[in-house]
């Protein structure tokens, strides 16, 4: 039969007690053990923690693999502690570790309490024998390893509910961001069809355009909103890829930067710069479009007009930087630690529309970037994205 190496921590001060401990486990020959031997708790918990003492007994140390103690015997008289809080205090600072107790002939009331207080076993030390030892030392691993399993499993299920929970929780919050946001749209495409088709004779030409663009504006509304949505049912199911191509992050950026102000016409100053030489890397633009996008649109849907908004771009020792800088309402901070979760939208957006959408698909194309993205923001100051993606040279990708 396979031999078992169990390793072993006896916490015991008085020197016969110890020595008559490591004769006995020297005679235990269905197993192979390893003991290592401290006096006082404020070393053993130490011991635990790092696991790095010198083994005392039995043979082949250099081959022996340090790991974690499988069993702690532990005496409740230590010269730093006394009776069950001995054991209260190992347990609070190694809870993982089962113990078993040593005890006295007239302690029998004392070691019941420790069973209480979370000992696997107790063991007396006037009636020691090898059996006896070996059996109580087993059955504690066993126990101990039970429990722990218990203990995993109860947290795995509580993880999977929390999780379900969530989704429950996105599924509702869908249905009513899907039932606000498109009701909107909709309507202004039926008020503004309703009044082209009823007053058409009486309406002029610009009056006409009018309507016309609310409807073109409505339905891109909805398929901006559609778009979302299916980048982001992508990203859940996993299904969203990573595809880098060459791509040269200066002339991306300032080609972006342009379509921008293009569209901001004079109302938003949009400021491009660019630090670093290395600018030429392998990303995956469409990604880095989302990104981008997102985050200008977001500086300029929440700064006044007139305002100005910078992008930086930073290449250096290895990570490209961006950063969106605005000097718009600021985000307050109860809410900064939430906003890259999907439909959460800060505090004072007032009636300023969006679906709480577009930051938590950043978060996911910068995740699969392998980047990092951090935001600092300070109400009525202004907002700042920076965003961090590793750059990649053609070099390290063949
Ligand atoms: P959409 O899905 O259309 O982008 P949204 O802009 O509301 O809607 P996110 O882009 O995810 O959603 O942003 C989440 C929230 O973070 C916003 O609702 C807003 O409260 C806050 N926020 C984001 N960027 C800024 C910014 N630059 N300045 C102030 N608040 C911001
Ligand atoms: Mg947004």
């Amino acid at each position: 039969m396979e031999k078992i190496r169990i390793h072993i921590l006896l916490v015991e001060d008085s020197p016969s007690d110890a020595r008559l401990l490591r004769q006995i486990f020297l005679h235990a020959s269905q197993e192979e053990w390893q003991m290592s031997h401290v006096e006082r708790l404020s070393e053993a918990i130490d011991a635990s923690r790092e696991n790095s003492l010198p083994t005392l007994d039995n043979s082949q140390i250099e081959s022996r693999r340090q790991r974690r103690f499988d069993l702690v015997l532990l005496d409740l008289s230590l010269p730093d502690s006394i009776g069950l809080d001995t054991l209260k205090e190992f347990r609070v600072a190694i809870p993982d570790i089962p113990v078993v107790v040593l005890t006295g002939l007239d302690d029998e009331d004392l070691a019941l309490q420790a069973l209480a207080e979370g000992a696997q076993d107790y063991l007396v030390k006037d009636q020691l024998t090898i059996q006896r030892l070996v059996r109580a030392i087993r059955y504690a691993i066993e126990r101990s390893e039970i429990i722990n399993q218990l203990r995993e499993s109860e947290e795995r299920t509580r993880q999977a509910l929390a999780k379900e929970q969530e989704l429950n929780e996105l599924k509702s919050n869908f249905v009513a961001m899907v039932s606000h946001e498109f009701r909107t749209p909709m309507t202004t495409i039926q008020t503004s069809i309703d009044i082209l088709e009823y007053n058409s004779d009486k309406l002029t030409d610009e009056r006409k355009t009018k309507y016309f663009d609310r409807i073109q504006n409505a339905i891109n509304q909805m398929l901006q909103l559609l778009d979302e949505v299916l980048f982001l049912s992508k990203t859940e199911a996993a299904k969203l890829e990573y595809k880098p191509a060459p791509l040269n992050l200066e002339n991306f950026c300032s080609e972006l930067t342009d379509i921008f102000q293009l569209s901001a016409g004079n109302q938003y100053n949009i400021i491009f710069s660019s630090q670093g030489e290395h600018t030429q890397t392998q990303m995956d633009e469409d990604l880095l479009n989302c990104i981008f996008t997102n985050l200008l649109s977001n500086a300029i849907k929440y700064s006044p007009q007139n305002s100005t908004i910078r992008f930086d771009l930073i290449c250096k020792d290895g990570l490209a930087t961006f950063q969106v800088k605005d000097q718009g309402m600021g985000i307050p901070l109860k809410d900064q630690a939430r906003l890259f979760q999907t439909f959460y939208r800060a505090s004072n957006v007032g009636v300023i529309q969006g679906t709480g959408l577009g930051l938590s698909i950043v978060k996911k194309c910068v995740d699969l970037h392998g980047g990092h993205i951090q935001l600092e923001s300070e109400q009525d100051i202004g907002t700042t994205v920076i965003v961090t993606l590793p750059l990649r040279s053609f070099a390290s990708r063949q």
